[in-house]
């Protein structure tokens, strides 16, 4: 069993420690929030079901955090913007063992102390029998300044940071070896997800992209919800199209799960510009540009083009 609320709410404060990026954090009726002096506040919410997101005999509770905080945070990062605090809801089934529990909240708030995001406040409730966690995350850019999903023009190159398909690459593992529990480190970006929340403030700093998402239901979808926002059609090159190599072999992920696995949590932007191999020490590929019209495109070696349909994660469907 977890502890009871008021003790659980106790030890998470004491693990959080001094509030530092507000004036209060945990332990009054609100958290009391300071913005750095003209930004704009960025919020983000997410939730997370056992089942659904996570599954407890696959996912330890350090890489369920990871992954929630990657989930929330990846949004600030698609914005330009700076991490600043977050809120978490969880619900915990009574059969949890404490230990769990600890588990879990050590990872998170580590991970968050990492990119300086610092837990403010939440809610703690008993649930039936499996893991809720609600996440909102905050964070600021300067007025005006974040890169939104609708500033793509025709003639823009198309960009991604890292690769892709590794996430969606351990799921496949998990569903074909029920028994085997693979080396987190062999899918780093499925067991040790982390937002590219540098990578995400220096394009926006040095003003590189005019349009920009977070990569977590698919390269396909995602980029439709570029083209969409920005009301231009886009032309993928599919041998430009970097793939992540997975597994103790480090196999290279087929170009299907590339295109449309999803929580890789990397950026997918456009740009006027030129963007040369890495941002904030990270690798930027182009993998196409953007076209007049609306219609997203892949295009092979031999030039051959055929539509590329979103076909990434969308719940109930
Ligand atoms: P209220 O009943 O006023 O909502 P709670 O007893 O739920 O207050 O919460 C007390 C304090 O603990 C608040 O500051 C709240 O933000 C914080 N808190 C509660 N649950 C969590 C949690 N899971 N993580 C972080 N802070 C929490
Ligand atoms: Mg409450």
């Amino acid at each position: 069993v977890p502890l009871p609320e008021t003790s659980l709410i106790d030890r998470i404060r004491r693990m959080v420690g001094p509030n530092s990026t507000g004036i209060a954090g945990i332990g009054d009726d609100c958290a009391i929030l300071r913005l750095p002096p003209g930004s704009e506040l960025l919020v983000s919410t997410d939730l997370s079901l056992e089942g659904v997101h996570f599954r407890r005999d696959w996912h330890p509770p350090e890489t369920i955090a990871r992954r929630c905080f990657a989930r929330g945070f990846s949004d600030i990062a698609a914005m330009g913007g700076a991490p600043l605090a977050f809120f978490l809801s969880v619900a915990l089934p009574p059969e949890l063992k404490q230990s769990w529990v600890d588990r879990f909240m050590r990872s998170l708030v580590a991970t968050a102390g990492e990119y300086g995001a610092s837990l403010a406040g939440g809610d703690t409730a008993q649930s039936p029998d499996s893991v809720l966690i609600d996440m909102t995350v905050l964070g600021s850019v300067p007025a005006g300044k974040a890169v939104r999903r609708n500033g793509a023009r025709p003639g823009d190159g198309l960009f991604v940071t890292g690769d892709l398909g590794g996430s969606a690459a351990a799921i496949q593992f998990l569903r074909e070896n029920r028994r085997k529990r693979p080396d987190p480190g062999t899918f780093p970006r499925h067991f040790l997800a982390s937002p590219r929340l540098a990578a995400g403030l220096a394009l926006r700093k040095r003003g590189l992209a005019s349009a920009m998402i977070d990569t977590s239901d698919g390269l396909s979808t995602d980029l439709a919800h570029i083209c969409e926002e920005s009301k231009v059609g886009a032309e993928v090159w599919a041998e430009a199209v970097p793939r992540a190599r997975v597994g103790k072999a480090m196999r290279e992920v087929s170009l299907e799960v590339a295109l449309n696995g999803g929580e890789d949590y990397e950026l997918l932007f456009t740009s006027p510009r030129r963007v040369a191999g890495a941002i904030a020490g990270v690798r930027v590929t182009q993998i196409g540009r953007i076209v007049r019209g609306r219609v997203v495109v892949l295009k092979d070696a031999e030039g051959k083009s055929r539509k590329l349909r979103p076909g990434g994660w969308e719940h109930f469907r």
